[in-house]
């Protein structure tokens, strides 16, 4: 079975524990940990990333976030 790529053809390489460990691309996850930083708006990025409500501090103690 092929890796998963996003939609420009990278493969998608994080497991994001706000879309229930999905495989997200690396940019994907670095502009998400911006906004939960508070540095880029809500609107940047998909809503699937900040349905829960504690999506920040989720982010934010990550073991992926600045890898
Ligand atoms: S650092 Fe944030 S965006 Fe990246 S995988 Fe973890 S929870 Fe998801």
């Amino acid at each position: 079975m092929s890796e998963p790529k996003d939609r420009f053809g990278n493969p998608m390489t994080i497991r994001c524990p706000l879309v229930d460990d999905e495989l997200i691309p690396d940019d994907d996850c670095f502009l998400v940990s911006t906004v939960a930083e508070g540095m880029t708006p809500k609107i940047c990025i998909e809503k699937r990333f900040y349905q829960k409500e504690n999506f920040s501090e989720i982010c934010l103690n990550c073991p992926n976030y600045r890898i």
